[in-house]
């Protein structure tokens, strides 16, 4: 008996033995001990997570009780612009030398989607403000422009980002819109169709060729005030996020002076690819946001209903379905913060901000669309949640580059990886 076990203890050793040979090379202690510190996408920094809880209650307290007014409406409630201000989240990455909020990226990915949970047009308000308007002052303008506009636009002034035009979206570098030089001034003529906060805004970052010859490379961004002689014309009446106002701006012989240049004259196209690669992320978050609010307001409906003496949540048909809605509501979370967290540490992360933009609105289209059906009859009506974040969700496969065009990003980066 103790004779036929041994050769079997002495073929584990001998395995045992094998093993710790190799270990030095692959697993040694200390390569476990540094991935033991490694941490969870889910791991948020202090402060992060003091503002992710702050700007939950903000949301709750502020904007929850205004959302379905706002919606009806087609405008954003003053007291909660106001209060968007009052809590620094309109100039969230700022330094405070500007009376910014002097905070990180993820802590603007952390509030669009807190907001988003609550109100994706209120979300967008915020992210148009600090991933797009915010971001092109503080990585590319001159002192001089940052002391003149960042500190009204974290205080209580609103700003917007002007690029689309009627006949430029998708192909954003078609556009027509033109600045002549004129003296130390340019002159602006043309029309930008689709600019969100446009409504409230008085700072526009608008894109116009200085140099059409140079095509792409004429592309200039210039801060023009809206009291330069922006004309707002028509708001747009919209499917969803309809508290935030998209109008089409027009510029008539427009007097901006070359001061107001942001960055390098030629240069636009270079700083609106880059600032939407990153604000593809932002999108990423308000349509995560929505996904999960939309989740949280549904879910404990389905534990009060009853049909055939059952609560409806507990039959096996409903809990697959919202089994797999938290799947992907997961997976978007960490698509986005995974892009966030690459972006912050300057690591590439254009393909990762893609996938997550491009993910995170789909997602937030199966979980809102579900959640209406989970409500039946009243998950069709206005007076349940569900039924607006259903209409909200549609724009996240639309702005800030289409659905098609994430997925053209996302195969040139690989057509580029496995052809070389
Ligand atoms: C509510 C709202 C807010 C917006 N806010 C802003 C803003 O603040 N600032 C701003 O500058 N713009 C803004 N936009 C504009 C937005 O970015 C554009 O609508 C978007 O880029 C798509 O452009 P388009 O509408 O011209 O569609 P198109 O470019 O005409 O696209 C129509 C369809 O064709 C597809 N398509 C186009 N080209 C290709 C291709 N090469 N390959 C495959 N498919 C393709 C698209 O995927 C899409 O399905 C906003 C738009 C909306 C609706």
């Amino acid at each position: 008996m103790f004779s036929a076990v041994r050769p079997r203890l002495t073929a584990v050793a001998a395995k045992s033995a094998l093993v710790n040979a190799v270990r030095p090379r692959f697993f040694s202690q200390a390569v476990v001990a540094r991935s033991a510190h490694i941490a969870s996408l889910h791991t948020l920094t202090e402060d992060e997570q003091l503002l992710r809880d702050s700007v939950a209650r903000f949301a709750q307290d502020v904007i929850l009780p205004k959302v379905k007014e706002m919606d009806e409406t087609e405008t954003i409630d003053k007291t909660v612009l106001k209060g968007l201000f009052e809590q620094g989240l309109m100039g969230i990455e700022t330094s405070s030398k500007y009376n910014g909020s002097e905070s990180s990226f993820m802590s603007a990915i952390l509030t669009i989607e807190e907001l988003a949970k609550v109100d994706p047009s209120i979300s967008v308000v915020c992210d148009v403000q600090n991933t797009l308007v915010n971001t092109l002052f503080n990585k590319y303008a001159t002192e001089d422009i940052k002391d003149r506009f960042l500190p009204r636009l974290a205080t209580d002034t609103v700003g917007c980002f002007c690029l689309s035009e009627a006949g430029s979206g998708s192909d954003a570098f078609a556009l027509q819109t033109r600045a002549v030089k004129d003296g130390d001034d340019y002159i602006l003529n043309g029309s930008k169709m689709w600019i969100t906060n446009s409504g409230e805004a008085e700072i526009f970052l608008v894109f116009a060729n200085v140099a059409p010859e140079k095509g792409y490379k004429g592309i200039t961004c210039f801060v023009v005030d809206k009291s330069m002689g922006v004309k707002v014309m028509k708001k747009e009446s919209k499917l969803g996020i309809r508290a935030s106002s998209t109008c089409t701006l027009n510029f008539d012989d427009v007097r901006v002076p070359a001061a107001n240049i942001l960055g390098e004259v030629g240069k636009g196209y270079k700083y609106a690819i880059e600032i939407l690669n990153e604000g593809r992320i932002g999108i990423a978050a308000q349509m995560l946001g929505l996904a999960q609010g939309a989740f949280d307001a549904t879910l404990p409906y389905l534990f009060q209903r009853k049909q055939f003496g059952t609560a409806i949540g507990s039959f096996q048909g409903m809990q697959h379905q919202y089994a797999q809605i938290a799947v992907d509501i997961e997976a978007a979370r960490l698509l986005t913060y995974n892009a966030a967290r690459l972006k912050e540490q300057g690591k590439p992360f254009i393909k990762e901000a893609a996938m997550a933009k491009l993910y995170a609105s789909q997602v937030a289209e199966r979980s809102a669309s579900r959640c209406v059906e989970w409500a039946g009859g009243i998950g069709f009506t206005r007076d349940f949640p569900a039924e607006k974040f259903y209409r909200d969700c549609k724009i996240g496969a639309i702005y800030e580059g289409t659905s098609n065009i994430q997925l053209q990003t996302i195969a040139k980066i690989l057509e580029k990886q496995y052809s070389s």
